[in-house]
């Protein structure tokens, strides 16, 4: 199992954002997480990275406990997340971010920026993964300038070139149009089967989930409300009820 959530809760102020969710990711498959806003999806996602602790259960990346542990370790451990993570960095241009984003910079430390001929290793592995994700030809440009879909590929590159195991996709289409969609659809699918990265991924397009996941795990109120393949989910009457508009 690639990814095993055990049993987790997390309160805010007494508010109850997560109660007692388990999940388990198969090695090499895609996984959708869905539900409306205020589910507790980011919640769970912070508390698999690393940057939440539960008040309880367990976590377990590849048979191994990581609840608790600080981001850091688990993403050198091999989970990675692709979420805005360009934006600190954008007065550079794509490749100086991607390189970053190898060394294991998030933005806060870039005072220690140096050249990047520095950084031969990180230099190729940033190179190949702007390749993987088709900007190779936008190396040189600055990040402020990348059109929204380029934006959200270089999100993909910069995780990526960390060569992770585990992927987090945190509504990979939001903001795009119906068009763009679809082609981001099939850049992910395409890409992360190629590579053999498990995806966890959030999303409100039925459709890119319909089209994308092998499982789902539908989360409402902080709970598991079902859990199966995407037909499986599409046909529950207790999840038409709740938000497929019945
Ligand atoms: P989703 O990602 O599914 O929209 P979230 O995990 O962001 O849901 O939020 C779940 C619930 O927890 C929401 O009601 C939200 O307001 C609350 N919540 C999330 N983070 C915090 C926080 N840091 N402090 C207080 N409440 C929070």
């Amino acid at each position: 199992m690639a990814l095993k959530v055990e049993g987790v809760y997390k309160s805010f102020q007494g508010f109850l954002a997560l109660g007692g969710v388990s999940l388990e990711v198969r090695e090499g498959t895609f996984h959708a997480l869905v539900g409306p806003n205020g589910a507790g999806k980011t919640t769970l996602f912070n508390v698999i990275t690393g940057r939440l602790v539960p008040d309880r259960g367990r976590v377990y990346f590849r048979g191994r406990e990581i609840t608790g542990w600080p981001t850091p370790k688990v993403a050198r451990l091999g989970v990675a997340i692709a979420f805005q993570r360009a934006q600190p960095f954008a007065s550079m241009t794509v490749l100086e971010a991607v390189v970053l984003a190898r060394l294991g910079y998030t933005g806060n430390t870039l005072k220690l920026l140096k050249p990047l001929v520095r950084f031969p290793e990180a230099r190729a592995k940033a190179e190949e993964a702007l390749g993987k994700v088709g900007l190779e030809a936008h190396a040189g440009r600055r990040v402020a300038e990348l059109p929204l879909g380029d934006l959200k590929r270089l999100d993909v590159a910069m995780a990526l070139v960390a060569e992770p195991r585990l992927l987090l996709l945190d509504e990979p289409l939001a903001g795009l149009s119906r068009a763009e969609r679809r082609r981001m659809v099939d850049f992910i699918g395409e890409l992360l089967r190629r590579e053999g990265v498990t995806l966890l991924f959030t999303e409100h397009d039925t459709e890119a989930v319909l089209a994308l996941a092998d499982r789902v795990t539908v989360l409402h109120q902080g709970q598991v409300l079902a859990e199966g393949a995407p037909e499986e989910i599409r046909g529950d009457p207790a999840v038409r009820a709740a938000f497929l508009g019945g």
